[in-house]
């Protein structure tokens, strides 16, 4: 039931169907709550953005639970028998590749429809690269914006210039065989800012690489980054000082 005051709406619970949200590990299979293990074994079904890597996980944990497909090109289909299910009472998790659904991943439309229905939306939350990188990349954790992938073409400059004010720091993701050209475009736009690359982060070969933009493309000359990579970019107000006197 939903009660309307002005324009807040308040949901009263009444269905006892549940989606969940789970995090899940973004590299390091041990990161994962003791809260997603339990939910993870108690929903009635989960939905994967990619079913080969959630089996993985399930297996690893232990885990054996029915599994489908949720990814972006069949969101639009699956919703209306996911809310069946979950109108019948049913508990659903949904989980990512890796880290935090909806997170540059799939969701948000599930979500949108689930609430709607006055389904009870659960988070469990857990790793997701963007905080893993902020906390460890030295930078101002205090204030940031997270932008996701950049745009490949249309709108890609467009989306540079207004991050160009931005006062907190800059969260990107990119993929390692675009890092060049990113912070190449973030040169041109942004000028020759601090930035800081977290590679493969809580795997085996995770990597901090920070320095100025125009450094770090030096670097990239020499060698060809692999793997998942956060750019963090600082912000148009830091103040470089602390990384300099460590000769950084
Ligand atoms: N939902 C995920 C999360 O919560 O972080 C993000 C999924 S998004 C499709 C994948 C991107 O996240 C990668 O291209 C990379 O930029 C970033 N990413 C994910 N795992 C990472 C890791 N272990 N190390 C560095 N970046 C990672």
């Amino acid at each position: 039931m939903i009660e309307k005051k002005g324009s807040v709406i308040y949901t009263l619970d009444s269905s006892t169907g549940r989606l969940f949200l789970v995090s899940t590990p973004i590299g390091n299979l041990d990161d994962i709550t003791l809260r997603a293990i339990k939910v993870l074994k108690e929903v009635d079904f989960i939905l994967a953005e990619d079913t080969r890597s959630a089996i993985r996980l399930l297996r690893h944990l232990d885990i054996s639970k029915k599994v489908t497909s949720y990814f972006s090109y069949n969101e639009e289909k699956r919703i209306p028998g996911i809310l069946d299910q979950l109108r019948t009472g049913k508990k659903v998790a949904l989980i990512s590749e890796a880290g935090t659904p909806l997170i540059s991943d799939p969701g948000h439309k599930l979500v949108v429809a689930a609430i709607q229905e006055n389904i009870r939306v659960i988070p469990i939350p857990g790793p997701s690269a963007i905080l893993a990188a902020l906390v460890a990349s030295g930078l101002p954790t205090n204030r940031f914006l997270f932008e996701g992938f950049l745009p490949r073409k249309k709108g890609r400059q467009k989306v540079l210039q207004q991050l160009s004010t931005e006062k907190g720091t800059i969260i990107l993701y990119e993929s390692a065989v675009r890092i060049q050209k990113t912070i190449e475009d973030i040169v041109k736009i942004l000028g020759n800012r601090y930035i800081v690359l977290a590679r493969e982060l809580t795997k085996k070969f995770e990597e901090f690489i920070r320095g100025f933009a125009q450094d770090i493309l030096k670097e990239l000359d020499k060698r060809t980054l692999k793997g998942e990579i956060v750019i963090l970019i600082a912000g148009s107000d830091f103040q470089p000082g602390m990384f300099i006197k460590n000769g950084q």
